[in-house]
This record gives structure tokens, C-alpha cells and sequence, in this order.
């Protein structure tokens, strides 16, 4: 059959082209407490909570810590930590660890302040899938909960999670904005017209004087991406006509942590102490904390106070405070100085696993 170069007469003028991303304005039913979700998929920050949820701080309340003992560590410790971290540089003998004398070792107190705030925020956003006949739990069922009052399951506390739930009631049934109901829309590529200029000939029905193969000479050929219908499936509600709109709710809980080291200028790098432990002797867990107080470490006292400020400044005005929880740990850190081979030189163990930094170690000499 000869094929004519002229439009397929599958063009359907009522038949939309592929619409817009969203819905248009006023295509979605407005929902009380979700007025300001239009129909794109953004999702809406609601703040702040409601002032029944929302935790008030006390003035003039602080939290108490006990006394601590710093630990010591023995020579033998130390010699143990520094044997154990030659051992993992290449470069360096054992031989000056086995063999230095200590002149001192000399502990530090070192305390590291932690405060955490677990939040919970909520956005909600309009959503949509394709309708094929599910149940639809709409405004008939009920009014909606408004957002902070959609029940949701709770993480373990001070775990960070995101949760998407549907709020009840808000859903609804509507002819997809994007096909207008058809199933289908026009193709973009042929514009539903089905066929194309022919890409071998550019159009031209030949090349070299001899007819194309691919169009039979006709300069067009049938549109690859519709198969020359001129339509496709519409990709929104995959062929189904309807669309069902929802409000998703996503729901945030995360721990916000505060650290502190106060910086003593003893020679070792205070980065340091982030990557080990400590012994925890104080931890004090509620739905606010209060500022410490009379510890011996006023920089301690001082990081407590404004971290605590700021948690509640930077936190309450967009997220609800769910718990509060700070904790003082003591890290070990002891400076050792010790004489090899008539030189002075010096390290520090640190960390209740008792790690090793030293900025310079001793050549050993049994290399020839
Ligand atoms: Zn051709
Ligand atoms: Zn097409
Ligand atoms: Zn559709």
C-alpha cells in the first residue's frame, strides 16, 4: 500500500496535549488547617505548634552535677597505648617506646558537654494517585485532623525518622487534570498528528536519486513515539481517567546535638577528643533541661546556658521540643614526657580507649 504524505486523521482537537505539572489553581477542594497547600507536590512547613503542645521553660531553674575523680594513667598504660600506636605506623620503631624513661605524666580534666534536642516538624502537601476504583475516605467520613493532630506512631526517643501519613478524610476523586479526563493526550512529538518528516531523507522522499526506504518516498514516516496514533497514554493516570488527591502529611523527628570541649592550649589538638569516648558522670533527661549549675568548669556552665538558649530559639519557632536530654562525660587525657636517648619529647593518651597523639616521635637508629 502506497503511503501518502499527508496528516494521519487520528487528530483530535478535543483531546488535550499533555497538561500542566500540577493541578491548576482551584482544581483541589480546600481543606481546613491545609489552606495554604496548593496542588503542587511542595511540601508546606507547618509552624509552630499549638501552644498546648509547646513546652514553657522555667526561669530560674538549674541542674545540679556531682563531683568527679580525674583517672590517672600508669606508665605501664601509657607505654601499653604508645606500643600499640607505633605498631600501626609504618615508620616507626618500637625500639624508643621499649625503651624511654618517663620524667611525668600529668592528667587533665577534661569534661565534654552534650546537649540534645529531639523535634518533631510536620509539612503537608497535596498528593495524587491513580484512581481505579480503592476506597475513598473523603469529607463524608469526618472532619480532618488538623495537622498537629494526626495520630502518627512515635520513633524511639532522639531517633532520627521521617514518616508519611495520609490525612484522614481529605480525599477525593476528580477527573485527571492532565488528560481532562480522556486517558489520553495528544503526542508532543508529531503533535497528534501522528506522522514526522522522514529522518533519513530529511523530508525529501530521496537521496543519491533513488527513493528513501524509510518513507517509500513519501518524506514522512509514522511517528515513533505514539506509533502514528497521535496519541498516548497519559502518564498521570496511566490510561484510568481519574485521579484520587489526598493530603500527605510528613513528619520529621530529629535529634539535634550540641557538643563542647573547652580549649585548654595544652598542645593537643582538641578535634581529637570527637572520635572517642569518655566516662559519662552526669546525665540529666526531660522535656526541657535547665542550665548547669556550680560545676566546677564555668566554661561547662557557660556552653549549658547559651546551648540551651539557642536550642530553644532555634527550635521551638519551627519544630515542637519533644525532649531534652544533656550529659557530661570526663575524657581522659594525660600528657607523657620522657627522655630517649638524652632528648626530651612527648605524647598524649586520651580517650577512655586510650588513643595516642603524638606531634613527633624518636628516630629509631637500627636502621643502616
Ligand atoms: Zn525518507
Ligand atoms: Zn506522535
Ligand atoms: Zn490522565
Amino acid at each position: 500500500m502506497e503511503e501518502k504524505d499527508e496528516d494521519n486523521g487520528s487528530f483530535d482537537p478535543s483531546i488535550p496535549e499533555e497538561g500542566p505539572s500540577a493541578p491548576p489553581p482551584g482544581w483541589l477542594d480546600s481543606v481546613s488547617g491545609y489552606e495554604d497547600d496548593n496542588g503542587d507536590d511542595s511540601s508546606d512547613q507547618i509552624c509552630p505548634p499549638p501552644p498546648d503542645l509547646f513546652p514553657h521553660p522555667e526561669n530560674d531553674r538549674n541542674a545540679s552535677v556531682p563531683n568527679v575523680m580525674v583517672p590517672q594513667v600508669s606508665e605501664d598504660v601509657a607505654r601499653e597505648a604508645l606500643l600499640k600506636f607505633v605498631k600501626k605506623k609504618w615508620t616507626y620503631s618500637s625500639k624508643p617506646a621499649l625503651n624511654l624513661v618517663y620524667k611525668d605524666l600529668k592528667p587533665f580534666t577534661v569534661y565534654r558537654y552534650c546537649l540534645e534536642t529531639y523535634t518533631e516538624s510536620r509539612s503537608s502537601a497535596w498528593k495524587h494517585e491513580t484512581y481505579t476504583g480503592q476506597f475513598v475516605d473523603g469529607p463524608q467520613y469526618g472532619l480532618s485532623p488538623k495537622p498537629w493532630n494526626v495520630e502518627v506512631q512515635y520513633p524511639p526517643k532522639f531517633t532520627d525518622m521521617v514518616k508519611k501519613v495520609r490525612v484522614p478524610h481529605t480525599s477525593s476523586v476528580k477527573n485527571c487534570y492532565w488528560c481532562h479526563g480522556k486517558g489520553r493526550v495528544r503526542c508532543s512529538f508529531c503533535h497528534g498528528r501522528g506522522r514526522m518528516q522522514c529522518m533519513s531523507c530529511h523530508g525529501m522522499g530521496h537521496s543519491s536519486n533513488r527513493r528513501c526506504a524509510g518513507c517509500h518516498g513519501g518524506g514522512r514516516r509514522a511517528c515513533m513515539r505514539c506509533h502514528g496514533t497521535g496519541l498516548i497514554m497519559c502518564r498521570k493516570c496511566n490510561g484510568n481517567k481519574k485521579l484520587l488527591h489526598f493530603i500527605q502529611l510528613t513528619v520529621t523527628w530529629k535529634n539535634q546535638v550540641y557538643r563542647f570541649v573547652p580549649d585548654r592550649q595544652t598542645g593537643f589538638p582538641i578535634k581529637k577528643f570527637e572520635k572517642v569516648s569518655g566516662e559519662l558522670f552526669f546525665i540529666d533527661e526531660n522535656l526541657l533541661v535547665y542550665p548547669v549549675e556550680g560545676f566546677p568548669d564555668q566554661e561547662i556552665c557557660c556552653a549549658s546556658k547559651d546551648a540551651i538558649r539557642e536550642h530553644w530559639y532555634k527550635y521551638s519557632a519551627s519544630s515542637r521540643i519533644l525532649q531534652q536530654r544533656q550529659t557530661i562525660e570526663l575524657v581522659p587525657l594525660t600528657r607523657a614526657v620522657y627522655s630517649y636517648k638524652e632528648k626530651d619529647y612527648e605524647y598524649f593518651v586520651y580517650g577512655t580507649e586510650n588513643k595516642v597523639y603524638t606531634a613527633k616521635y624518636p628516630k629509631s637508629c637500627t636502621l643502616l
